[in-house]
């Protein structure tokens, strides 16, 4: 289907018009007025000078907002950049420059930032919006986690030339977008920067088609459900493309509605489940873990829960089984990663599935394992690279000709970074990132294989492993460790279960407990800043 993205929001707006788009907060909008209000959003933005591959970003958690002002920018014709609404303004400079944004539409409790970097930048205007826009704050008490100090602007915005309210906008504008050709297979829909756990962000290059497909191939392939008649659980952020695509794009495209959560509190997510009784809930690992360790857990009715896809980390065998049995709905593994818009393989959700396994390659995708270092593919079962080919793989990388040279060969096969293996059946494993691997006193670790011990144990709510410079074995491996509540569990005591499951030398030397660990906006832990830690201890 060769139709750009927006205008599968202007086919279920009139297939499916006046029912529900989006929940957020006790405030509904239907697809209808979701529609009305992305082309009124769309026109402004071309008075505003927007013509066609123009950048401009969009720095909001979920919210309405964050719906109607992607759906605007591709109406309009340009790129849409996703800024992390918790990025500190060097981050936010960073992405600006790096894009050559020339608007940014955001919270108006990030207004002073985006003022502060404009100078410097190629931002031209600030589109402001808050969270009162669609809900007052009365009515909201109910939503702890939304604090009148979010409803406080730092500096409260006024219409200007290069300041525009939300509200105002929304009034005046008539909607009357002028069209503009876009080409779905050519034309980039999004600059999505990548998470960041390794090195610095990258702005990764998706046209319509590479969004559009890996929808598509969601909803045949993993649901098999009827457009219209589910709801589905956004708490996946939408400025990062597995919230996105999962999320966003799938309820757009099949008209069904989403449920937005700005901010992950786990009772929070536990009550709308209760209340809104969405059926389809994509998410993290860590997510689903915070669910089933709240205290709370049993308060709530879950059964709404139909079918879930895990990524963006390993899923916990026993973590897959405890929420099924709570929820009686499926939760099944997948894999991806932003630069294939992201999925690239995933078990049914319906049929077979391999606990362990990230399922098996996706209609159009192509998937092999590379031998490490040896240009040559590997045997069942032996660990290699995984490359990946298909209609969801990115353009490149935004003006990095070189770093694109080095993932992305000239017949589209593109290389990972991960390293796994598939087994005879066709599915595959991960084992861990190429740049995870650990090595000490010259045998290769793969942390995700620790980690995976460490969630054996009752006691353990998380675990991550890194690898530390070490003068005798050059590295060494180094656990950080979070208890479950009330648990007293003591490091001889790991020590004594990793060693009954482990080979010496995987065994971690070094634990750490603490309360929590630094995690990316879906809940991936932050491997990056706990090694970076490390590190700063030995200067
Ligand atoms: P960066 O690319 O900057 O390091 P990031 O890790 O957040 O940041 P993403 O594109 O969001 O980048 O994540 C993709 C990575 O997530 C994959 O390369 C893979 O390592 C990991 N991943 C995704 N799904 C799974 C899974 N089911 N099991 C294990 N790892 C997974």
């Amino acid at each position: 289907d060769e139709k750009p993205l927006h205008e599968y929001l202007e086919e279920s707006a009139s297939v499916y018009g006046e029912k529900k788009a989006l929940y957020f907060l006790g405030k509904e909008l239907t697809y209808k007025e979701l529609f009305h209000q992305s082309k009124a959003l769309a026109r402004y933005l071309q008075d505003l000078g927007l013509e066609k591959g123009d950048r401009i970003s969009i720095m909001l958690p979920n919210c309405p907002q964050s719906v109607i002002a992607y759906y605007a920018i591709l109406m309009a014709g340009g790129i849409v950049v996703q800024t992390n609404p918790l990025y500190m303004e060097r981050e936010l400079e960073y992405q600006m420059k790096d894009s050559g944004a020339k608007m940014i539409i955001c919270l108006d409790l990030l207004y002073p930032k985006a003022v502060n970097v404009k100078p410097e930048t190629s931002l031209e205007h600030i589109i402001v919006t808050g969270i009162k826009d669609y809900l007052p704050f009365p009515k909201n008490k109910i939503y702890p986690f939304i604090q009148k100090r979010q409803y406080q602007v730092l500096v409260k915005p006024e219409q200007s030339y290069d300041t525009h309210l939300w509200t105002h906008i929304l009034e005046t504008s008539d909607g009357e977008v002028t069209p503009v050709e876009v080409d779905p297979k050519e034309d980039l829909a999004l600059l999505q920067y990548t998470g960041g756990t390794t090195g610095f962000p990258k702005g990764v290059m998706l046209t319509h088609h590479n969004l559009v497909v890996n929808t598509q191939m969601s909803r045949k392939w993993l649901y098999n459900l009827e457009g219209g008649s589910e709801s589905v659980l956004g708490v996946l952020p939408f400025f990062h493309v597995y919230g996105m695509t999962s999320v966003m794009n799938f309820s757009v495209m099949t008209g069904n509605k989403m449920i937005l959560m700005p901010k992950f509190e786990p009772e929070d997510v536990l009550k709308v489940i209760d209340k809104q009784k969405p059926t389809l809930f994509p998410g993290a690992p860590t997510i689903y873990i915070a669910l089933l360790n709240h205290p709370q857990l049993k308060k709530y009715d879950l059964s709404s829960i139909k079918a879930c896809i895990c990524g963006s980390a390993p899923l916990p065998h026993e973590v897959q089984e405890q929420f099924e049995r709570i929820t009686g709905g499926k939760l099944v593994e997948g894999y991806g990663l932003t630069e294939t818009s992201p999925i690239t393989h995933a078990n049914f959700v319906w049929g077979n599935r391999v606990s362990g396994s990230v399922g098996v390659p996706w209609p159009d995708t192509d998937a092999k394992i590379y031998k490490m270092d040896v240009d040559e593919e590997a045997e069942f079962g032996e660990v290699g690279e995984i490359i990946v080919k298909g209609p969801q793989v990115m353009r490149g990388y935004w003006q990095k000709p070189e770093e694109t040279a080095q993932v992305l060969s000239e017949d589209g096969w593109f290389k990972t970074g991960d390293l796994g293996y598939m087994d005879e059946k066709g599915y595959f494993y991960i084992v861990d990132r190429k740049k995870d691997m650990i090595i000490a006193g010259g045998f290769n670790i793969y942390p995700r294989e620790v980690e995976e011990v460490l969630y054996e144990h009752s006691e353990i709510q998380e675990a991550v492993i890194v690898g530390v410079p070490d003068a005798y074995r050059g590295e060494t491996v180094k656990a950080f460790v979070v208890k479950k509540a009330g648990s007293d569990i003591t490091e001889d005591e790991l020590d004594a279960f990793c060693r009954k499951h482990l080979a010496s030398y995987k065994v971690p030397r070094i634990y750490e407990f603490r309360d929590e660990l630094p995690k990316t906006a879906v809940g991936k832990i932050l491997r990056r800043t706990l090694v970076e830690e490390e590190k700063r201890k030995l200067e």
